[in-house]
């Protein structure tokens, strides 16, 4: 590498730094970001990604959070193949239906026509319910939950976007079975609150609990719960993961059974079912929430370098005794931060300016970046660059260190996550005629809205949403799909205002009245 010039550090002018604005062309930005931030790589396969360090750090992060948790609360983890037969996916209709145009098949091996081909799989409730059949055979069986971490393939069509649509994902799915329905019912909301945590304990991003409506189910479950994200840049939501109550659909087609205990004349009970995955498309919200024109900023709780220490203040009058001093004082401090239990990190490269250094940090969004130099170092005290606001702190290097360095990491998380709460509030838009929907969507908002429960009027509202986009906005490069895109339902939130008595259903025409608050939007 070559050693950078003293100049270069100016943002702009050296090669890290961001030309696209968050605000005039998210998708150009977020390519800019995900790239310069060492996340992500292109691939020569469409809808594919590279996921680099940077960006697996996180997952792996989320990934020892929820999973330490739902093995605390009795999952076990376990692998099934990625292969799948024709007469197994298609066995549930419903779920077939709903899956079939996004999988791909191996037909293939070398020049051979495989006599069976056999699909990869998109989710794994036909791979995994027929051995749930045969391990399941009495209530003492009961609950079965398994867990696995693997790849999912899904062909998508609409525009892959890295981590938040790619046709190959990283993901956990669970599957369950219980004795009853109550038992499938708490677990659903147990996980939902989990995925609620992930989002908003480790990576500082608010959500709406909710279920979904018939249409936007999940194919053959009986109902769907879902953890909603807001990318307030766009104004659009984004289903961030989802909770599924599968009931006994999947069990009747599977035949798994179990000996009804009341009974002892052999009779069979049909256990009742979940499914619930988390994906890589976690990285993809985190990223289009918190993000800046200079950069990721990342969430402490997940960012694998969470405080990063540049040394700085070396003219060519320090003696060579001097720079080590400084050096050695780096090092000491990024050990006295790791043994206090932070990711801290001494970057001494010096074939890199400071300047190119902090913008390279910056461009990574490291969440603290401490400058030290020989001011610093005779005074004790440590002066804390805070990325996600550029403010500055200052932070005495003794005996409190980790107490003072938790608290300010905790109080950039909360910051961040208030931001983006205060964010959404401010585009969510509570109404009740339909001629403020549309221009509250082309306004960046989701819209709050009371609806009748009519398949017929969710399908209205997203089409007639679509074109009165369209005729109202012209010529708009930014986002080039997100205009002419209609509202579809995003949830119905757990959280309902009151519905005052007689309140219409939204929908254009319609004069049902409204059955409950449902959010709408455009969405990823
Ligand atoms: P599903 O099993 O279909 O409910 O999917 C579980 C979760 O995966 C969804 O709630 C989305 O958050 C996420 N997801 C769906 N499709 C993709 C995709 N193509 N890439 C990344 N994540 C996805």
């Amino acid at each position: 590498k070559p050693a950078a010039k003293k100049d270069e550090n100016v943002k702009g002018e050296t090669k890290l730094g961001m030309s696209a604005k968050k605000e005039d062309n998210i998708a150009e930005w977020y390519q800019q970001v995900i790239t310069k931030a060492e996340m992500i790589e292109y691939y020569d396969v469409s809808g594919c990604y590279i996921i680099r360090p940077w960006a697996f750090e996180v997952w792996e992060m989320i990934r020892s959070w929820f999973g330490s948790r739902i093995k605390d609360s009795g999952v076990e983890d376990c692998y099934f193949p990625m292969f799948v037969s024709k007469t197994v996916l298609e066995r549930e209709k419903d779920h077939v239906e709903g899956f079939a145009p996004e999988v791909a098949w191996v037909t293939k091996a070398g020049d051979n026509d495989l006599e069976v081909p056999v699909a990869l799989r998109p989710t794994s409730e036909t791979v995994m319910y027929p051995y749930y059949a045969k391990w399941i055979r009495s209530h003492r069986d009961l609950p079965l939950r398994l867990n696995q971490w693997c790849n999912v393939v899904r062909w998508e069509f609409s525009h892959p976007t890295p981590f938040i649509r790619t046709r190959e994902f990283l993901w956990q799915e669970g599957h369950s079975a219980y004795a009853t329905q109550k038992e499938a019912d708490d677990e659903v909301r147990e996980i939902l609150r989990l995925y609620a945590g992930v989002y908003e304990e480790l990576l500082a991003v608010p959500v709406v609990q909710g279920i979904k409506t018939e249409k936007e189910k999940f194919a053959g479950g009986d109902y769907t719960t879902t953890v909603e994200a807001f990318i307030a840049a766009v104004g659009r939501g984004c289903q961030g993961a989802t909770s599924h109550c599968l009931g006994q659909n999947f069990g009747k087609m599977f035949h798994i059974e179990f000996e009804d205990p009341s009974k002892n004349d052999g009779s069979k009970l049909i256990p009742v079912q979940n499914s619930w995955g988390l994906t890589t498309r976690t990285i993809g919200v985190m990223t289009m929430v918190h993000g800046d024109n200079i950069g990721v900023v990342m969430p402490p709780r997940v960012s694998a370098v969470q405080i990063v220490i540049v040394p700085v203040g070396v003219t060519a009058k320090t003696t060579d005794e001097q720079r080590k001093a400084l050096m050695d004082a780096c090092t000491q401090l990024a050990n006295e931060l790791k043994a206090a239990g932070f990711r801290a990190k001494a970057d001494l490269r010096d074939n890199y300016s400071p300047g190119w250094r902090f913008n390279h940090w910056e461009v990574k969004g490291v969440p603290i970046r401490i400058e030290l130099g020989p001011k610093e170092l005779e005074a004790k005290t440590l002066a804390l660059s805070i990325r996600h606001d550029s403010s500055k702190q200052s932070i005495a290097w003794d005996a409190n260190l980790k107490s003072s360095f938790a608290t300010a990491l905790d109080d950039i998380h909360n910051a961040m996550f208030n931001k983006a709460k205060a964010q959404r509030l401010d585009q969510t838009k509570q109404l009740t005629n339909w001629e403020d929907f549309t221009p509250a969507l082309n306004n960046k908002c989701i819209v709050l809205a009371p609806w009748c429960g009519d398949r017929k009027c969710e399908d209205n509202i997203k089409k007639v949403s679509a074109e009165e986009s369209k005729a109202l906005v012209a010529d708009v490069k930014e986002d080039e799909r997100a205009p002419s895109m209609g509202a579809k339902s995003l949830c119905i939130p757990f959280d309902q205002p009151a519905l005052a008595e007689g309140v219409k259903c939204i929908c254009k025409g319609c004069t049902n009245n409204a059955a409950k608050w449902v959010l709408f939007g455009r969405s990823y």
